[in-house]
């Protein structure tokens, strides 16, 4: 475990304990800087926390796409739906919905999936050396992901989706007919039409890498500090000189904002819009069924996803425009348990381990923002990775790395420099 270079004593504060800031944190410690990380709940306690732990570089392509509006509002009157958005009088929410129609069109939906591809692809590499050097405990395994479709025509709809991914980023998924798919996963019901089969995706149980993560930091000599609030910036001109916390003040050279869906809430200090909304998830986490699948799922039809874990089994799913809103709606969870009725034979385990919300922090573009404040020109802001924080982390924490360093970056940075500064 060495660190490559000393970068003369710098010393970088990294905000938010969740999968981007802990990414950041160690690649910037790689680098050679001083490190701390705080957060104001314990590490990994966000949106990091009870996701569904996909790796899914397949599942590139943005909600913002030709049809979606209409998708939406259709999903919008059904009776039990997975997506709702409250009504609101908020300006800001109505402005982020004008701008997601707005980009509902292909030649900015290829824009998109073309800034979250390099993530992607950038972070499964990234994710295998971690995995490799510092033997992460967190359940990761590459059994690919299946997109599994109730009948026929949503399955050949999957086609052009399919298409797209092998013509623009060489994505190959593989059409199982059920018969072959319940051979391969015999967990499924054989009155599934059949599901197209993506074999290069991975999943891992997210609680048990960021424990981990939390490890190779202390390993690296990076200081954490838990229930330490972010309060405010003591500046001089455009440079943050510290930052004020729960915890009393900390100097650093350089800070990175790393608050997932509550960062628009610092908008005014950082002297830009932050245009992420919070959408809210939910998952269930069950013990073990007796008969459990191998392979996790997506049920795109329902929008649920499955996730088998070597010491769990969770599903997951819903997205919920409420605002930062904390109660966690039991009908929600019931939509996710019926959701998979129709799919798999045994539908849930027999005890709940936990019921959990999150906070996806979404951008109306689907790309995440990477960039530096023009009011605090020291502060760098990583955050809106949308529905696929957990698969972009490392890649992002390495661009900050790159960006804060002035080095060459591994990936083109100008797609995520949405806050008017220059990279
Ligand atoms: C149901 C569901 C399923 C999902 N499944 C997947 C999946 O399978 N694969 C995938 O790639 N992604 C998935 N996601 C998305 C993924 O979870 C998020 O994109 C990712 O966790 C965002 O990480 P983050 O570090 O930006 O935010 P967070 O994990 O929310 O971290 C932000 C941190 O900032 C801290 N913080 C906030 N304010 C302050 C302050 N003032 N001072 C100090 N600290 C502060 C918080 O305590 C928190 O720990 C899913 C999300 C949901 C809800």
């Amino acid at each position: 475990m060495t660190v490559v270079s000393n970068k003369a004593g710098s010393h970088v504060t990294v905000v938010g304990g969740g999968i981007i800031g802990i990414s950041c944190a160690y690649y910037l410690r790689r680098a050679g800087y001083q490190v701390t990380v705080i957060d104001q709940s314990t590490i990994g306690s966000g949106c990091s926390h009870g996701n569904c732990g996909l790796i899914c570089p397949s599942d590139l392509m943005p909600l913002a796409s030709p049809g979606a509006i209409r998708r939406t509002l259709k999903m919008m009157c059904q009776r039990r739906s997975p997506f709702r958005i409250k009504p609101t009088l908020s300006p800001t929410r109505w402005l982020w919905f004008f701008k997601f129609a707005m980009r509902c069109n292909g030649r900015q939906q290829l824009q998109a999936a073309q800034a979250r591809w390099q993530l992607l692809e950038s972070s499964m590499q990234l994710y295998q050396e971690m995995l490799d050097e510092h033997e992460l405990q967190c359940e990761w395994q590459q059994n690919g992901l299946l997109y599994v479709f109730q009948n026929e025509h949503a399955l050949e709809g999957h086609s052009a989706t399919n298409d797209f991914l092998a013509k623009e980023f060489s994505i190959k998924g593989e059409c199982l007919e059920s018969d072959a798919l319940v051979q391969l996963e015999p967990s499924l019901l054989d009155s599934v039409a059949g599901a197209w089969y993506y074999a290069d995706d991975a999943h891992m149980r997210p609680d048990k890498l960021m424990s981990e993560l939390k490890r190779v930091l202390q390993e690296l000599g990076v200081e954490i500090r838990e229930n330490c609030e972010l309060l405010r910036f003591r500046r001089r001109g455009l440079k943050a000189l510290a930052i004020e916390t729960t915890e009393g003040e900390i100097e650093a050279d350089h800070f990175v904002m790393a608050l997932g869906a509550v960062t628009p809430k610092w908008q005014a200090e950082l002297g830009t819009d932050i245009p992420i909304q919070p959408g809210k998830g939910y998952s269930l986490t069950y013990q073990r069924p007796a008969v459990s699948p191998r392979i996790p799922m997506l049920f795109p039809q329902h929008k649920i996803a499955m996730t088998p874990m070597d010491t769990g089994y969770r599903l997951g799913s819903t997205m919920e425009f409420s605002g930062y809103n904390t109660s966690i709606n039991q009908g929600r969870l019931s939509l996710l348990r019926e959701g998979v009725e129709p799919y798999l034979g045994q539908p849930a385990g027999e005890i709940i381990e936990e019921a959990w919300y999150g906070w996806r922090p979404m951008m109306y573009n689907g790309i995440p923002i990477i960039d530096a404040s023009p009011r605090l020109r020291n502060v760098l802001v990583a955050a809106g990775h949308n529905m696929l924080g957990l698969s972009m982390g490392p890649a992002t924490g390495k661009l900050v790395s790159e960006l804060i360093s002035g080095e060459p970056t591994h990936v083109d940075a100008a797609a995520y420099g949405q806050l008017g500064s220059t990279h």
